[in-house]
């Protein structure tokens, strides 16, 4: 950025939003032990932190056609208002801080993992319209950059307009996300090649999202679905 860019747009802490200072990146000074890491003690299938299980009670309880996923940071109430700026007030340049969060935590394990592509979860198009951008596929753009991995955002789409999960109990987050997801046929040869990603996306809860993603895709063929999101949480 210029220095008439860097003046009229100044880059923001992603997690107080306030404006970050010459050599600062990503977060300010006072905002860096905030972040609180997903440790050790997770499921094994989703990564969600659990006390002493193996497994959470959702991956118990239902279908799982991913591998298994991770996400990085906990979904507490600093990151509850970073991510709600980031997706609805327009604060895109977050993404640069999640991506780089992502890759730091889990850039061996991609390496290792060896995906074809990242795969965003899609936004409908109309959201996509109002919104401008779909924060998934900005955060799976920051973490390739970073890994050397292609991300491929014209795989998979979004069909029905669905109600926010968040406003929806887990029987209904299930229900709703049913066909919610298909593989386009754009491009032949890329659909013909994937058969490992790994999927992103911002937030984890129950994961029906993702389950939902991950059925379509291997119906389609892919083999290895992973997936990473940038923050997880407990439920609501
Ligand atoms: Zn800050
Ligand atoms: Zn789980």
């Amino acid at each position: 950025m210029d220095l008439l860019g860097a003046f009229l747009f100044p880059k923001r802490c992603a997690i107080c939003d306030g404006i970050l200072k010459v050599g600062q990146e990503e977060l300010c000074h006072a905002c860096q032990r905030i972040p609180r890491e997903v440790g050790e003690d997770c499921c094994a299938y989703c990564g969600k932190p659990v006390a002493e299980e193996e497994c959470c009670e959702d991956c118990r309880d239902s279908r799982r056609s991913f591998e298994y996923g991770r996400s990085a940071l906990w979904y507490d109430a600093a990151m509850r208002q970073s991510m709600s700026r980031f997706k609805y007030h327009g604060r895109q340049e977050y993404a640069a801080y999640y991506g780089a969060v992502l890759a730091r935590k889990y850039g061996e394990w991609i390496r290792d993992v060896a995906p074809q592509a990242l795969i965003p979860v899609p936004l409908h198009r109309r959201r996509y319209q109002k919104r401008g951008y779909n924060q998934a596929e900005l955060i799976a753009r920051e973490l390739g950059k970073r890994c050397d991995v292609p991300v491929d955002g014209e795989y998979l789409f979004r069909k029905r307009d669905t109600t926010p999960q968040k406003e929806l109990s887990r029987w209904e987050r299930q229900r709703n996300l049913q066909n919610a997801f298909y593989v386009g046929n754009v491009s032949g040869e890329l659909c013909k090649y994937e058969r490992c990603v790994i999927i992103i996306d911002d937030i984890y809860t129950t994961g029906s999202t993702v389950e939902s993603c991950s059925h379509v895709l291997r119906a389609n063929g892919t083999d290895k679905i992973y997936f990473l999101c940038v923050c997880t949480g407990l439920g609501y």
